[in-house]
């Protein structure tokens, strides 16, 4: 239940107070309707530690409904003129355009990230996916293939792999969710998504908005639930053919070996532990340290691609901290709806003493920590606030430098030269992305192709785009999101061979 006499709550639209106080319902069949057994399960406000809404938690037959509600809605998405999905997907683009300011607000408040972010980087790349995509829906073309065979016409015929499962962590809840939800419904799927418990209720506008775009009821269905139940149960379910999963390195895993009792088609976006690399040659090294200070800081660092491990040039270490502290200590904490705030708290007191305990691990092993390392204080201290943390001295093998920290916490360590540098950035099981600074081409191009990561980024960091593939090597999985790739993913090829000889 919404309660808006909580302070920062005050300033959210009257549209953000009416849904946060209406009844949340899963989106099964084009219907809003309670779980099957009437349990719920609270989601909160990170940043004040106050719950924000109760909503379905939904069982086994909650999942058997919406996978026979999907099913049933595939004979009719799959039949549909391309160019009217085309349609449709630019209409549901258009809704959460319209709805933009207050779905960042209902956002904000679930996730605890700053609104303005919510706005200039969540909602666009959820839009853009839905468009891109969008185009999509008429280029799903196949080929002729010519044979040996005398008097045979070969041909392919991409089809939709079918019922989709889309299950996606708290970090981007929206677009996220878009990342999967456009290309499956381009390439005439129908899905389930499944958003994480800590943030379920932009999928559950998604759910809404998909129908008053005129998507068709059970084309895009909403189950809310935790992943040990709701999602187990879409992962065991024979009924989906695809789990297009983004999260964690060791759900990803259990999921793939679950999946494999059906043979399910499996996508897994997991984690990353990036090098963030500045050579001296690099144009401006204040303007390369300040960005490297948001590559880890934006979004509290609960990002799979922040630049956690910056790896510096000996000879411009010193003034490379310097500029990363000096930014860290310009972030201003607070509630994600004050306009003032560039850094939310962690999603969850859980991922603060998980985040924490890196920090007081790396002390204890003599890393020093020369910003930040402490949770907020004063008002901050009912929510789970982290300071943006700076720690220099730790060496590779250290837990802080080997493992997702996923928090505001940054490593910088030093380099003497390239040939000592590589086989320490790829040093880690993760692959999802790289920067690398330097003025030098040749050198740039050598590191990009020395570099064990589905993306690299030079003299730039976290550039994301619907239209470009995102993906891990190793063991940041397997199976792009975006792009081309990312609709490759939701389709199956049929081969028809015709005899016309008669
Ligand atoms: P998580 O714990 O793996 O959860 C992700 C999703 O999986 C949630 O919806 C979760 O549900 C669900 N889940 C948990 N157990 C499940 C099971 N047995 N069967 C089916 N679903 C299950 O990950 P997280 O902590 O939310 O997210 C952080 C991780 O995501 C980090 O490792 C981060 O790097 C990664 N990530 C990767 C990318 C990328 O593009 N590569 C992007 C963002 C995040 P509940 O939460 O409801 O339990
Ligand atoms: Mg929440």
């Amino acid at each position: 239940m919404f309660i808006p006499q909580i302070d920062e709550w005050q300033s959210a639209s009257e549209k953000t107070a009416e849904f946060l106080s209406g009844q949340h319902k899963l989106v099964i069949g084009g219907t809003e309707r309670p779980s099957a057994s009437g349990e719920m399960f609270q989601t909160f406000d990170p940043a004040i530690g106050k719950v924000l809404a109760s909503v379905p938690h939904a069982g086994k037959s909650d999942v058997d409904a919406a996978v026979a509600s999907a099913q049933s809605a595939l004979l009719v998405w799959q039949k549909m003129a391309p160019s009217d999905r085309a349609q449709l997907l630019m209409r549901f683009a258009d809704l959460i355009e319209r709805d933009a300011p207050w779905i960042s607000e209902v956002e904000s408040l679930d996730s605890g990230k700053p609104k303005a972010h919510i706005a200039a980087v969540d909602i666009p790349l959820a839009v853009g996916a839905l468009r891109y995509n969008a185009g999509w829906c008429t280029k799903l073309a196949g080929e002729t293939i010519p044979v040996t065979a005398p008097d045979m016409l070969v041909y392919t015929k991409r089809e939709p792999v079918g019922v989709v499962a889309a299950i996606v962590p708290w970090n981007f809840p929206l677009c996220q969710a878009c990342f999967k939800i456009a290309p499956a419904l381009a390439a005439g799927c129908t899905v389930i998504l499944k958003p994480a418990e800590q943030t379920p209720l932009s999928a559950l506008i998604l759910g809404r908005l998909a129908l008053e775009a005129g998507i068709p009821p059970g084309v895009l269905n909403v189950v809310t639930g935790e992943g040990a139940t709701t999602g187990q149960a879409l992962v065991e379910h024979p009924g989906i053919a695809k789990i297009s999963f983004t999260g964690s390195e060791e759900v990803g895993k259990h999921i793939a070996r679950t999946a494999s009792s059906t043979l399910k088609h499996v996508s897994l976006e997991l984690g990353g532990k990036n090098p963030n690399i500045i050579f001296s040659d690099c144009d401006d090294v204040d303007a390369a340290a300040a960005t490297a200070a948001g590559a880890i800081f934006f979004y509290t660092g609960q990002v799979c691609s922040a630049g956690s491990r910056l790896m510096v040039d000996a000879k411009v270490f010193d003034r490379v901290v310097d500029r990363v502290v000096s930014e860290a200590k310009k972030l201003k904490m607070g509630h994600g709806l004050s306009a003032e705030t560039t850094l939310g708290p962690l999603i969850s007191e859980d991922q603060l003493t998980r985040v924490n305990g890196f920090v007081e691990e790396s002390q204890q092993n003599g890393i020093e920590v020369v910003a930040g390392g402490q949770r907020g204080a004063g008002n901050l201290a009912s929510g789970s606030f982290y300071e943006p943390t700076v720690l220099t001295g730790a060496k590779d093998d250290d837990r802080v430098v080997k493992d997702e920290v996923f928090g505001p916490v940054l490593t910088i360590q030093k380099f003497d030269t390239v040939e000592d540098l590589m086989p320490r950035a790829n040093a880690t099981n993760f692959g999802l992305a790289a920067g690398i600074w330097t003025r030098d081409i040749a050198k740039a191009h050598a590191a990009a192709a020395a570099i064990q990561a589905g993306t690299v980024w030079i003299n730039t960091y976290n550039q994301f785009d619907a239209a470009v593939g995102w993906g891990g090597f190793k063991q940041s999985g397997y199976g792009k999101d975006n792009g081309r790739e990312g609709i490759d993913k939701y389709l199956q090829t049929k081969t028809v061979w015709v005899n016309y000889a008669g």
